[in-house]
Protein backbone atom coordinates (compact mmCIF):
# COMPACT_ATOMS: atom_id res chain seq x y z
CA UNK A 1 0.00 0.00 0.00
CA UNK A 2 1.62 3.29 -1.24
CA UNK A 3 1.43 5.96 2.12
CA UNK A 4 0.18 9.71 1.34
CA UNK A 5 3.21 11.85 1.31
CA UNK A 6 2.71 14.98 3.00
CA UNK A 7 3.34 17.77 0.73
CA UNK A 8 6.02 20.26 1.28
CA UNK A 9 5.47 23.79 2.40
CA UNK A 10 6.63 25.72 -0.79
CA UNK A 11 4.79 23.04 -3.29
CA UNK A 12 2.11 23.97 -0.76
CA UNK A 13 2.23 27.59 -0.95
CA UNK A 14 2.88 27.17 -5.03
CA UNK A 15 -0.65 26.12 -5.61
CA UNK A 16 -1.67 28.92 -3.41
CA UNK A 17 -0.29 31.39 -5.20
CA UNK A 18 -1.89 30.74 -8.61
CA UNK A 19 -4.80 33.18 -6.11
CA UNK A 20 -2.99 35.85 -4.86
CA UNK A 21 -0.16 36.65 -2.60
CA UNK A 22 1.19 33.69 -0.67
CA UNK A 23 3.40 34.24 3.08
CA UNK A 24 5.00 31.07 4.73
CA UNK A 25 5.17 31.32 8.41
CA UNK A 26 3.61 34.77 8.77
CA UNK A 27 3.53 36.09 12.77
CA UNK A 28 -0.02 37.31 13.32
CA UNK A 29 0.57 39.61 15.36
CA UNK A 30 1.06 41.74 12.15
CA UNK A 31 -2.13 41.27 11.13
CA UNK A 32 -4.17 42.06 14.85
CA UNK A 33 -5.05 45.36 16.64
CA UNK A 34 -3.97 43.20 19.62
CA UNK A 35 -0.38 43.01 17.99
CA UNK A 36 -0.76 39.36 19.11
CA UNK A 37 -0.26 35.97 18.07
CA UNK A 38 2.34 33.46 16.57
CA UNK A 39 2.62 32.45 12.86
CA UNK A 40 -0.47 31.27 10.29
CA UNK A 41 0.96 28.18 8.80
CA UNK A 42 -0.12 30.50 5.25
CA UNK A 43 -1.36 34.06 4.76
CA UNK A 44 -2.85 34.19 1.32
CA UNK A 45 -4.38 37.79 0.05
CA UNK A 46 -6.27 36.68 -2.93
CA UNK A 47 -5.66 39.65 -5.99
CA UNK A 48 -9.80 39.82 -6.71
CA UNK A 49 -12.84 38.49 -4.96
CA UNK A 50 -13.37 36.16 -8.17
CA UNK A 51 -10.24 34.40 -6.69
CA UNK A 52 -11.78 33.45 -3.31
CA UNK A 53 -14.01 30.43 -4.20
CA UNK A 54 -11.10 28.66 -6.33
CA UNK A 55 -8.88 29.43 -3.24
CA UNK A 56 -11.58 27.91 -1.03
CA UNK A 57 -12.29 24.36 -3.32
CA UNK A 58 -7.78 24.16 -3.09
CA UNK A 59 -7.24 24.73 0.37
CA UNK A 60 -10.26 21.89 1.05
CA UNK A 61 -8.78 19.30 -1.87
CA UNK A 62 -5.53 20.23 0.15
CA UNK A 63 -6.66 19.46 3.40
CA UNK A 64 -6.09 22.17 5.40
CA UNK A 65 -8.53 24.38 7.74
CA UNK A 66 -9.20 27.85 6.77
CA UNK A 67 -9.67 30.80 9.40
CA UNK A 68 -10.86 34.28 7.76
CA UNK A 69 -9.23 37.42 9.25
CA UNK A 70 -10.63 40.94 8.21
CA UNK A 71 -8.55 43.73 10.32
CA UNK A 72 -8.31 41.16 13.26
CA UNK A 73 -9.59 44.01 15.69
CA UNK A 74 -12.15 41.91 16.92
CA UNK A 75 -9.58 39.07 17.57
CA UNK A 76 -7.09 37.62 19.56
CA UNK A 77 -4.62 35.08 18.15
CA UNK A 78 -3.03 32.19 20.77
CA UNK A 79 0.91 32.34 21.23
CA UNK A 80 1.17 28.92 18.58
CA UNK A 81 -0.21 30.67 15.44
CA UNK A 82 -2.83 29.12 13.23
CA UNK A 83 -2.71 25.68 11.61
CA UNK A 84 -3.44 25.83 7.70
CA UNK A 85 -4.60 28.92 5.41
CA UNK A 86 -5.49 32.51 6.55
CA UNK A 87 -7.12 34.05 4.52
CA UNK A 88 -7.17 38.18 4.36
CA UNK A 89 -9.32 40.51 1.55
CA UNK A 90 -7.25 43.47 2.09
CA UNK A 91 -6.92 43.45 -1.82
CA UNK A 92 -10.71 43.27 -2.03
CA UNK A 93 -11.83 47.19 -0.81
CA UNK A 94 -13.77 48.21 -3.93
CA UNK A 95 -17.01 50.62 -3.09
CA UNK A 96 -19.40 50.44 -5.97
CA UNK A 97 -22.74 52.66 -5.66
CA UNK A 98 -25.96 50.84 -6.74
CA UNK A 99 -28.25 53.06 -7.99
CA UNK A 100 -29.42 56.24 -5.47
CA UNK A 101 -29.37 54.70 -2.17
CA UNK A 102 -27.49 51.38 -2.46
CA UNK A 103 -23.84 50.82 -1.84
CA UNK A 104 -21.91 47.54 -2.69
CA UNK A 105 -18.56 47.55 -0.39
CA UNK A 106 -16.11 44.34 -0.95
CA UNK A 107 -15.27 42.13 2.27
CA UNK A 108 -11.89 43.96 2.76
CA UNK A 109 -13.57 47.24 2.69
CA UNK A 110 -12.24 48.74 5.92
CA UNK A 111 -15.61 49.95 7.38
CA UNK A 112 -14.80 53.48 8.38
CA UNK A 113 -13.78 54.38 4.51
CA UNK A 114 -17.03 53.14 3.68
CA UNK A 115 -18.99 55.59 6.20
CA UNK A 116 -16.64 58.15 4.71
CA UNK A 117 -18.13 57.35 1.66
CA UNK A 118 -21.53 57.11 2.71
CA UNK A 119 -21.17 60.70 3.84
CA UNK A 120 -19.25 61.77 0.94
CA UNK A 121 -22.13 61.31 -1.10
CA UNK A 122 -25.06 61.98 1.69
CA UNK A 123 -26.16 59.23 2.08
CA UNK A 124 -27.57 58.39 6.18
CA UNK A 125 -27.22 55.04 7.94
CA UNK A 126 -23.59 54.28 7.99
CA UNK A 127 -22.45 57.01 10.80
CA UNK A 128 -22.22 54.77 13.47
CA UNK A 129 -19.35 52.97 11.67
CA UNK A 130 -16.91 55.46 10.55
CA UNK A 131 -14.94 54.76 14.40
CA UNK A 132 -15.34 50.87 14.27
CA UNK A 133 -11.63 49.76 12.73
CA UNK A 134 -12.51 46.29 10.92
CA UNK A 135 -13.70 45.42 7.21
CA UNK A 136 -16.91 44.66 5.99
CA UNK A 137 -16.84 41.13 5.98
CA UNK A 138 -15.72 41.41 10.06
CA UNK A 139 -19.11 43.73 10.93
CA UNK A 140 -21.58 41.51 9.26
CA UNK A 141 -19.94 38.56 11.02
CA UNK A 142 -20.01 40.61 14.11
CA UNK A 143 -23.28 43.10 13.33
CA UNK A 144 -20.82 45.72 14.59
CA UNK A 145 -22.74 48.28 15.97
CA UNK A 146 -22.02 52.19 18.04
CA UNK A 147 -24.07 54.73 19.39
CA UNK A 148 -27.55 52.63 19.40
CA UNK A 149 -27.22 51.58 15.95
CA UNK A 150 -25.84 48.77 14.23
CA UNK A 151 -25.11 46.84 10.10
CA UNK A 152 -27.97 44.71 10.75
CA UNK A 153 -30.12 47.97 10.58
CA UNK A 154 -28.79 48.89 7.16
CA UNK A 155 -27.39 45.81 5.21
CA UNK A 156 -29.70 44.28 2.48
CA UNK A 157 -27.87 40.96 0.92
CA UNK A 158 -24.31 39.30 0.98
CA UNK A 159 -22.32 36.97 -1.37
CA UNK A 160 -20.84 34.43 0.80
CA UNK A 161 -18.47 31.67 -0.79
CA UNK A 162 -18.50 28.55 0.52
CA UNK A 163 -15.73 26.20 1.74
CA UNK A 164 -16.65 23.84 -1.60
CA UNK A 165 -16.23 27.06 -3.45
CA UNK A 166 -19.67 28.02 -4.04
CA UNK A 167 -20.93 31.57 -4.18
CA UNK A 168 -24.61 31.98 -2.21
CA UNK A 169 -26.47 35.23 -2.18
CA UNK A 170 -28.26 35.87 1.20
CA UNK A 171 -30.74 38.25 2.41
CA UNK A 172 -30.05 40.12 5.52
CA UNK A 173 -32.95 37.80 7.74
CA UNK A 174 -30.92 34.62 7.19
CA UNK A 175 -27.60 35.37 8.26
CA UNK A 176 -29.37 35.72 12.71
CA UNK A 177 -27.76 39.24 13.04
CA UNK A 178 -28.00 39.84 16.97
CA UNK A 179 -26.17 41.74 19.49
CA UNK A 180 -22.34 41.31 18.21
CA UNK A 181 -23.17 38.11 16.66
CA UNK A 182 -24.51 36.47 13.37
CA UNK A 183 -25.12 32.77 12.60
CA UNK A 184 -23.49 33.37 9.03
CA UNK A 185 -22.69 29.55 7.53
CA UNK A 186 -18.92 28.86 7.03
CA UNK A 187 -17.53 30.67 4.71
CA UNK A 188 -15.90 34.15 2.91
CA UNK A 189 -18.44 37.52 2.36
CA UNK A 190 -17.04 38.87 -0.86
CA UNK A 191 -19.54 41.70 -1.08
CA UNK A 192 -22.02 43.17 1.04
CA UNK A 193 -24.83 45.27 -0.27
CA UNK A 194 -26.08 48.54 1.93
CA UNK A 195 -29.51 50.64 2.16
CA UNK A 196 -29.03 53.93 2.81
CA UNK A 197 -31.20 57.09 2.91
CA UNK A 198 -30.29 59.97 1.49
CA UNK A 199 -30.37 63.00 3.83
CA UNK A 200 -28.52 66.20 4.84
CA UNK A 201 -24.66 66.17 4.26
CA UNK A 202 -23.97 68.51 6.54
CA UNK A 203 -25.87 67.02 9.72
CA UNK A 204 -24.11 63.50 8.72
CA UNK A 205 -20.97 64.69 8.60
CA UNK A 206 -21.73 66.43 11.83
CA UNK A 207 -22.70 63.32 13.66
CA UNK A 208 -20.51 61.34 12.04
CA UNK A 209 -17.56 63.63 13.63
CA UNK A 210 -19.13 64.16 16.78
CA UNK A 211 -19.04 59.92 17.66
CA UNK A 212 -15.42 60.10 16.53
CA UNK A 213 -14.76 62.83 19.14
CA UNK A 214 -16.68 61.04 21.82
CA UNK A 215 -14.50 57.71 20.80
CA UNK A 216 -11.52 59.75 21.20
CA UNK A 217 -12.31 60.80 24.37
CA UNK A 218 -13.15 57.51 26.43
CA UNK A 219 -11.41 54.64 24.55
CA UNK A 220 -7.68 53.95 24.95
CA UNK A 221 -7.23 53.89 20.91
CA UNK A 222 -3.37 54.79 20.85
CA UNK A 223 -2.69 51.32 22.67
CA UNK A 224 -3.09 48.12 20.84
CA UNK A 225 -6.33 46.37 22.10
CA UNK A 226 -9.58 44.44 20.36
CA UNK A 227 -12.25 46.98 21.34
CA UNK A 228 -14.55 46.05 23.73
CA UNK A 229 -13.57 42.77 25.63
CA UNK A 230 -16.70 41.38 27.11
CA UNK A 231 -20.29 41.88 25.44
CA UNK A 232 -23.08 44.08 27.74
CA UNK A 233 -24.69 41.80 29.89
CA UNK A 234 -28.82 42.55 29.23
CA UNK A 235 -29.39 45.68 30.67
CA UNK A 236 -26.38 46.74 31.89
CA UNK A 237 -22.89 47.93 30.71
CA UNK A 238 -19.50 45.49 30.86
CA UNK A 239 -17.36 48.72 31.78
CA UNK A 240 -19.46 49.65 34.40
CA UNK A 241 -19.52 46.38 36.30
CA UNK A 242 -15.81 45.93 35.99
CA UNK A 243 -14.81 49.46 36.87
CA UNK A 244 -17.06 49.56 39.86
CA UNK A 245 -15.95 45.68 40.64
CA UNK A 246 -12.50 47.43 41.35
CA UNK A 247 -10.49 45.76 38.08
CA UNK A 248 -9.28 49.23 36.58
CA UNK A 249 -5.22 48.93 36.06
CA UNK A 250 -5.31 45.46 36.85
CA UNK A 251 -2.01 43.70 35.12
CA UNK A 252 -0.78 40.48 33.61
CA UNK A 253 2.72 41.25 32.09
CA UNK A 254 2.24 44.53 29.34
CA UNK A 255 -1.46 43.04 29.36
CA UNK A 256 -3.40 45.73 31.53
CA UNK A 257 -7.38 46.55 31.90
CA UNK A 258 -7.38 50.11 30.54
CA UNK A 259 -7.35 53.05 33.08
CA UNK A 260 -9.31 54.97 30.66
CA UNK A 261 -11.83 52.34 29.54
CA UNK A 262 -12.66 49.25 31.91
CA UNK A 263 -14.03 46.73 29.43
CA UNK A 264 -10.68 47.27 27.37
CA UNK A 265 -7.87 45.36 27.40
CA UNK A 266 -4.48 46.76 26.39
CA UNK A 267 -0.98 45.58 25.31
CA UNK A 268 1.67 47.71 25.93
CA UNK A 269 3.65 46.08 24.51
CA UNK A 270 4.65 42.42 24.72
CA UNK A 271 1.84 40.66 26.23
CA UNK A 272 1.29 37.45 25.05
CA UNK A 273 -2.49 35.57 24.63
CA UNK A 274 -1.74 33.32 27.76
CA UNK A 275 -1.47 36.87 29.68
CA UNK A 276 -4.47 38.63 27.94
CA UNK A 277 -6.94 35.42 28.82
CA UNK A 278 -5.64 35.18 32.21
CA UNK A 279 -6.31 38.75 32.91
CA UNK A 280 -9.79 38.38 31.38
CA UNK A 281 -10.42 35.13 33.26
CA UNK A 282 -9.28 37.22 36.40
CA UNK A 283 -11.69 40.40 35.52
CA UNK A 284 -14.51 37.48 34.72
CA UNK A 285 -14.16 36.00 38.19
CA UNK A 286 -14.12 39.07 40.21
CA UNK A 287 -17.55 40.67 38.59
CA UNK A 288 -19.31 37.09 38.85
CA UNK A 289 -17.97 37.24 42.75
CA UNK A 290 -18.89 41.10 43.04
CA UNK A 291 -22.69 41.23 40.85
CA UNK A 292 -23.56 37.86 40.34
CA UNK A 293 -22.85 38.59 36.59
CA UNK A 294 -21.06 35.96 34.04
CA UNK A 295 -19.20 38.43 31.72
CA UNK A 296 -18.84 36.88 27.97
CA UNK A 297 -16.46 37.40 25.68
CA UNK A 298 -16.83 39.65 22.54
CA UNK A 299 -13.30 39.32 21.37
CA UNK A 300 -12.92 35.84 19.34
CA UNK A 301 -9.81 33.77 20.66
CA UNK A 302 -8.36 31.62 17.67
CA UNK A 303 -5.74 29.38 16.60
CA UNK A 304 -2.90 26.96 18.90
CA UNK A 305 -1.45 27.15 22.56
CA UNK A 306 2.41 27.95 22.22
C1 LIG B 1 -10.33 50.58 19.05
C2 LIG B 1 -11.45 49.64 18.68
C3 LIG B 1 -12.77 50.10 18.76
C4 LIG B 1 -13.83 49.23 18.42
N1 LIG B 1 -15.10 49.71 18.50
C5 LIG B 1 -16.14 48.90 18.14
C6 LIG B 1 -17.48 49.38 18.19
O1 LIG B 1 -17.76 50.53 18.52
N2 LIG B 1 -18.48 48.53 17.82
C7 LIG B 1 -18.23 47.25 17.41
O2 LIG B 1 -19.18 46.51 17.07
N3 LIG B 1 -16.95 46.76 17.38
C8 LIG B 1 -15.92 47.55 17.72
N4 LIG B 1 -14.63 47.06 17.68
C9 LIG B 1 -14.40 45.64 17.34
C10 LIG B 1 -14.16 45.36 15.85
O3 LIG B 1 -13.64 46.49 15.18
C11 LIG B 1 -15.46 44.91 15.16
O4 LIG B 1 -15.97 43.72 15.73
C12 LIG B 1 -15.22 44.66 13.67
O5 LIG B 1 -16.45 44.47 13.03
C13 LIG B 1 -14.31 43.45 13.40
O6 LIG B 1 -13.91 43.51 12.04
P1 LIG B 1 -12.54 42.85 11.59
O7 LIG B 1 -12.48 42.92 10.11
O8 LIG B 1 -11.40 43.43 12.31
O9 LIG B 1 -12.80 41.35 12.04
P2 LIG B 1 -11.74 40.29 12.59
O10 LIG B 1 -11.37 40.60 13.99
O11 LIG B 1 -10.64 40.11 11.63
O12 LIG B 1 -12.66 39.00 12.58
C14 LIG B 1 -13.81 38.93 13.39
C15 LIG B 1 -14.68 37.78 12.90
O13 LIG B 1 -15.15 38.09 11.59
C16 LIG B 1 -14.81 37.04 10.69
N5 LIG B 1 -14.57 37.63 9.36
C17 LIG B 1 -13.75 38.67 9.05
N6 LIG B 1 -13.82 38.93 7.73
C18 LIG B 1 -14.69 38.04 7.21
C19 LIG B 1 -15.17 37.79 5.89
N7 LIG B 1 -14.80 38.53 4.82
N8 LIG B 1 -16.06 36.78 5.73
C20 LIG B 1 -16.48 36.02 6.76
N9 LIG B 1 -16.06 36.22 8.02
C21 LIG B 1 -15.17 37.21 8.24
C22 LIG B 1 -13.58 36.38 11.30
O14 LIG B 1 -13.43 35.05 10.85
C23 LIG B 1 -13.93 36.47 12.79
O15 LIG B 1 -14.79 35.42 13.14
C24 LIG B 1 -13.56 47.90 18.01
C25 LIG B 1 -12.23 47.45 17.93
C26 LIG B 1 -11.18 48.31 18.26
C27 LIG B 1 -9.78 47.81 18.15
Amino acid sequence: MTQAVPLKMESVAEALAIFGRVLIDEPMNRHTSFRIGGPADYLVVPSSTRQVPGLLATARNLGLPVTVLGNGTNTLVRDGGIRGVVIRLSACATITRLGVESLVAEGGTPFPRLAREASRLGLTGLEFAAGIPGTVGGAVTMNAGAHGADLAGVLECIDLATPAGDVLTLPVDRLGLAYRSSTLPDGIVLNAVFHLTLGDRERILRETQRNMDLRGRTQPILTPNAGSFFKNPSGDFAARLIDEAGCKGWDEGDAEVSTLHANFIVNHGRASSVQVLALAERVREQVAKVFGVVLEMEVKTIGSPA
